[in-house]
C-alpha cells in the first residue's frame, strides 16, 4: 500500500513536491485545513517563504493541530523553507510579529536567508549521504543549518555548511529537490515513512 502524503499548501512549490511524491511512489494531497493534516500518514513542507508561511499557519489555525501531529511522530520532510519551519531554532526568523516560526520536529537551529546573502541561488552536485550519485542541488536564498542536536544525522554540506539532516522519521534540505526531475530525495522520504529506510 502506498503511503498517503499530504504537502502544506498554503504557499509556495506544492505542485513539485505532489508530483515528485507520486513519481516515487506516494499517494500525495493537498493539505490547508487541520483535518487534512490528521488524514495523512506524513507531511511535506515546501520550499516558499518561511514568514509568510508561518503567518498562514496562524490564520488557518493549523499551527498548533501541526505541532501536535509533529510531536505525536508524524514523518516530514521540509525543504528550504519547510527546512526552516521544521527546525527547533531560526536565527534571522525576521520582524516580530510576522517572523518565521519553528514547529520543532527537528532538533537544528538554521539561519534564513543565509546563502543569500552572499548569493541569491545557486546550484552545487552534493555528495548526499546514502544516495549513489550526487545530488543536483538547487539554492534558492536558502538557509544553512548552524547547530545540529546530538541525534540529528548530517546528511549533506554544500560550501562547509550543513544543507541536508535527518533526525528519525524527519527529513530537511536547505536546497529543492522537487525542481529538478530527480526523485531519489523524494524516494528516499517514501521509504522513511514505509519504515524501509
Ligand atoms: N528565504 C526563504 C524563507 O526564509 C526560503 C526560500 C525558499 O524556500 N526557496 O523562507
Amino acid at each position: 500500500m502506498s503511503p498517503r502524503i499530504g504537502v502544506l499548501a498554503l504557499q509556495g512549490d506544492t505542485r513539485e513536491h505532489l508530483a515528485a511524491l507520486r513519481a516515487a511512489g506516494a499517494e500525495a494531497v493537498t493539505v490547508r485545513r487541520a483535518s487534512e493534516v490528521d488524514a495523512v500518514d506524513a507531511l511535506v513542507i515546501p520550499g516558499g517563504e518561511s514568514t509568510t508561511m508561518s503567518h498562514l499557519l496562524r490564520e488557518f489555525e493549523l499551527l498548533e493541530p501541526l505541532r501536535a501531529r509533529l510531536a505525536d511522530g508524524m514523518p516530514a520532510y521540509g525543504s528550504c523553507a519547510g527546512m526552516i519551519l521544521l527546525a527547533s531554532e531560526i536565527l534571522d526568523a525576521g520582524v516580530v510579529g510576522r517572523d518565521a516560526t519553528p514547529l520543532g520536529a527537528i532538533d537544528i537551529t538554521v539561519r534564513r536567508n543565509a546563502f543569500g546573502r552572499q548569493v541569491d541561488s545557486f546550484e552545487h552536485d552534493i555528495v548526499f549521504a546514502g544516495l549513489d550519485r550526487p545530488v543536483h542541488a538547487v539554492f534558492i536564498r536558502a538557509p544553512w543549518v548552524e547547530r545540529v542536536g546530538p541525534s540529528v544525522q548530517v546528511l549533506a554540506h554544500a560550501a562547509d555548511h550543513v544543507v541536508a539532516v535527518r533526525q528519525g522519521r524527519n527529513l530537511a534540505t536547505a536546497f529543492h529537490p522537487e525542481m529538478t526531475g530527480d526523485r531519489r530525495v523524494h524516494a528516499l522520504f517514501v521509504d522513511i515513512v514505509m519504515g524501509r529506510a
